[in-house]
């Protein structure tokens, strides 16, 4: 039993292959081409680089999945806008399936990256907040809550500040445009902050960012930890991969707020949050799930 899973990013598209007991036995990363035509080309360029590492050719595969930002239709396996990729419609499945000797299976990236979190925390009851280019949650509660056109989670444009920066979406102040890379990193760059090292800054302006970041993150955990409940609120992405202090100083603020707010302490916020350590590889081992069948969550076939 092999697996390929491959996640399509705004920034990468990195694939796996999975042994029959889902551990990662090849991986290739390389950097994403926008458009239809670029998606295709790393898509293959990606898998054959895998499937070559694992010692076998693109038909060995026995499942294949392929996670994607945007709004995914599975049944069709369209793609009916994936801004951040630059497009506005694509027929993946029916460009991709030729090259595979098995169906495909394809889902929104955030979605199977919480599959994967399930598996690799053994647990049905986790929210994924995946800071990258764009910001967006997931969650599993005995199921995959997938709402109406696969669209629950999708936080990134709510609005903070409706005085706050403009966004690609015609609103101010979005989640995205504080948090997300797309937003944070020309901003560090303009400010000449680094976002890695950001805690140790000694500037009353990398304070400022540092505090302003810690708050923004820390309230959107708290806001998806009240809503599902989940045992876990994994934070993943490129953002906090980049920012090792993330994790610690999230948890802080947020005992630092129970204790001023008087919360229960049962409802142990900070606890409940964690960043895994495979963070780079979940999204593709989600896709490589979601491929194998595990739509709704690991061990759970209902989709
Ligand atoms: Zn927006």
């Amino acid at each position: 039993m092999l697996s390929l899973g491959i996640d399509i990013g705004a920034t990468k598209v990195h694939g796996v292959a999975l042994d029959e007991h889902d551990k990662v036995i090849a991986e290739h990363a390389t950097f994403t081409q926008r458009g239809q035509s670029g998606v295709m080309t790393v898509l293959l360029d990606v898998a054959t680089k895998v499937a070559e590492k694992a010692g076998v050719g693109l038909r060995d595969f026995d499942s294949v999945g392929i996670g994607i930002p945007g709004v995914v239709n599975r049944e069709t396996g369209e793609i009916a806008s994936a801004v951040n990729l630059s497009i506005t419609h694509m027929p993946l499945l029916d460009m991709v399936s030729e090259h595979f000797s098995v169906p495909v299976r394809l889902d929104n990236d955030v979605k199977a990256t919480v599959v994967a979190a399930g598996m690799l925390l053994d647990s049905l009851s986790v929210t994924y907040i995946n800071f990258g280019t764009g910001v967006a949650a997931a969650t599993l509660d005995g199921r995959l809550i997938r709402g109406r056109d696969n669209l629950a989670g999708e936080i990134g444009h709510v609005v903070l500040d409706p005085n706050g920066d403009p966004c690609r979406c015609g609103q101010r102040g979005c989640i995205e445009t504080i948090v997300g890379g797309q937003y944070l990193a020309p901003r560090m760059d303009m400010l000449e902050l680094d976002w890695t090292t950001l805690d140790k800054s000694e500037t009353p302006l990398g304070k400022a960012a540092y505090d302003q970041s810690v708050r923004v993150m820390s309230r959107i955990v708290a806001s998806v930890s009240l809503s599902y409940g989940s045992d876990y609120v994994v934070i993943g992405g490129g953002v906090i991969q980049a920012a090792p202090w993330i994790l610690s100083a999230v948890q802080g603020f947020l005992i630092d707020r129970a204790k001023m707010a008087t919360f229960p302490d049962y409802v142990d916020m900070a606890g409940r949050v964690v960043h895994l350590d495979n963070d780079i590889q979940a999204p593709a081992i989600g896709a490589a799930l979601i491929g194998q069948g595990w739509t709704e969550g690991y061990k759970l076939h209902l989709g």
